[in-house]
């Protein structure tokens, strides 16, 4: 199913990380290996060493060449050259073998571009042929994933866009079609007046960090001139600010961010009661808008719902755009399962996906979470997907979600059934018209919710755990001698869980 037409653009080629252009990286097949190595060894580099360290040292380093079996990089200082020389050389041969076979050696030396003006170091190391090289005619290289993110287009400070981040991996409907429709909008065209702030505002796992992505990749894929995405969390945010502060670098942070086209900062709920890094946020947001360029910010609330953040940022925030991506219904998360299966290539039945969107309602995340375990479990053991198979793999997600329905609900339910007060599933009457729809009540609290019997008790007008032990037992006798009670009890039980 594609609900998002219109966007007949072939993205497969940039999707696996190929160039637009195979010719050119043909061509230039051995510099384009050479960068995309590079990039590689650099960004494991700075997974390694983490990235206060890598900050602090290694943030200037940049390729000089190869020659033979040896490969430069470049310091902009001395005193760099002799730290890193004397802490990261081995790190850096060996990334560079694994990356390599051929290099033997790593010469640390100073000068190259990786100057002090050079404050995106990525900026000049573009690596967008990553997996194209290997298509093209491979060196050896890792058996780890490449990384085919793109870089080229990232501030170092940037976290990193995640590829199945995609527009076309953004299932459309109802609840969320307005803010897609910001999002693409945004994407197309960046810093348009009345779409700048984009503030993007919803509950967990319905899709706010996706979109951004999306823009991220959609903007920093561009053929023509390069844009520069800065996207990180709001927390991320505030660490570097308390981490520059730390080093003394606030100026080098400030024109770092400010340097960027697109600033997107995400879950900005975070930064309520942290006051320093609000004002240093507020002050980037006006010098960017101030200089036409974009921002886009997520939040769990409204602009005006944000309460603890600063008046003049709340009122700045709700200048350009504000879009809400609400609650998932019945149909999107049925396509939404749909789209994934069939990315997945897998079989899934109808009624499985119905399932699913039936039971897990709150967040897409782990409505995707369920799908891929049915399919990882299916292809392990070589069977097909079922409803029971499914009831089974998903077994304790299930039951998490089971454990919405509470004690409460179910006596209320079982005494408008059997047409008795409330407060009977409490008194002490013992009278069958009442009694036996309270242990109906116990038995259905004791499959449906995960409380202890005990706690069950105390909730049926505070009545030992033996009590509700043997409700359990006798509802489960009469389900089995009485049919006519068998089915009362399953509607319910179904009435409870729907
Ligand atoms: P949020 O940032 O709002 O908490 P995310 O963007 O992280 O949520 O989404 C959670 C997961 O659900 C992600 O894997 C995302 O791809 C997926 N998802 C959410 N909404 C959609 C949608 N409309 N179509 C496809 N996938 C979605
Ligand atoms: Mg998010």
């Amino acid at each position: 199913m594609d609900l998002n037409p219109g966007k007949a653009k072939d993205t497969t080629a940039t999707l696996d990380g190929l160039p637009p252009d195979m010719d050119r990286a043909l061509r230039s097949e051995t510099a384009e290996q050479l960068k995309g190595q590079w990039s590689r060894v650099r960004h494991r580099l700075q997974q390694e060493v983490g990235e206060v360290e890598f900050r602090t040292w290694l943030r200037q380093i940049s390729f000089g060449g190869v020659d033979g079996d040896e490969v430069t990089v470049h310091l902009p200082t001395r005193f760099l050259r002799d730290w890193v020389r004397g802490h990261y050389a081995d790190k850096l041969n060996a990334l560079w073998q694994t990356e390599n076979k051929r290099i033997r050696r790593v010469d640390i030396r100073v000068g190259g571009v990786g100057t002090a003006s050079t404050l995106l170091a990525d900026s000049d190391e573009a690596a967008p042929a990553v997996t194209g090289t290997e298509v093209a005619g491979a060196a050896p290289r890792s058996a780890d994933r490449p990384d085919t993110r793109p870089e080229a287009a990232r501030p170092e400070m940037a976290a990193p866009l995640d590829t199945r981040f995609e527009f076309d991996s953004f299932v459309v409907g109802k609840p969320n079609e307005f803010a897609y429709a910001c999002a693409r909008r945004v994407a197309e065209r960046p810093s348009s007046p009345g779409f700048n702030p984009l503030f993007l505002y919803g509950g967990v796992g319905l899709g706010k960090t996706h979109l951004m992505h999306a823009i991220g990749l959609e903007l920093s894929r561009r053929d023509t001139a390069p844009i520069q995405v800065a996207y990180m969390s709001a927390e991320k945010f505030m660490y570097r600010f308390i981490a520059a502060i730390r080093s003394q670098s606030t100026m080098e942070f400030k024109e770092q961010l400010r340097s960027v086209d697109v600033l997107m900062v995400d879950d900005l709920q975070f930064l309520i009661g942290k006051d320093n890094t609000q004002e240093e946020f507020f002050h980037t947001f006006n010098a960017l808008v101030d200089a036409g360029k974009q921002i886009v910010v997520s939040a769990d609330k409204s602009p005006s719902d944000l309460s603890g953040l600063e008046d003049r940022l709340r009122t700045r925030l709700g200048c350009g755009m504000v879009a809400d991506l609400h609650a998932t219904t019945f149909e999107l998360r049925i396509s939404i399962l749909e789209a994934k299966a069939a990315r997945a290539e897998a079989e899934v039945p109808p009624k499985v996906l119905e399932f699913l969107a039936h039971k897990i309602t709150s967040n897409v995340r782990e409505l995707e979470g369920s799908l891929n375990r049915l399919i990882a479990h299916a292809n392990l053991f070589g069977r097909p997907i079922t409803l029971e198979s499914t009831q089974e793999v998903l077994h304790d997600i299930l039951k998490a979600h089971d454990r919405r329905v509470t004690i409460e609900e179910i006596q209320k339910r079982v005494a408008e059934h059997w047409n008795i007060r409330l407060a009977d599933m409490s008194s002490a009457r013992r009278a069958r018209a009442v009694a036996r729809p309270r242990q109906v009540a116990m038995y259905l609290a004791k499959q449906l919710t995960s409380r202890s019997l005990p706690e069950i008790g105390r909730k049926f007008g505070n009545r030992d755990h033996t009590t509700v032990m043997h409700a359990v037992s006798r509802v489960t006798e009469l389900i089995e001698q009485d049919a006519d009670f068998g089915e009362r009890v399953e509607l319910l039980r179904r009435m409870l869980e729907s």
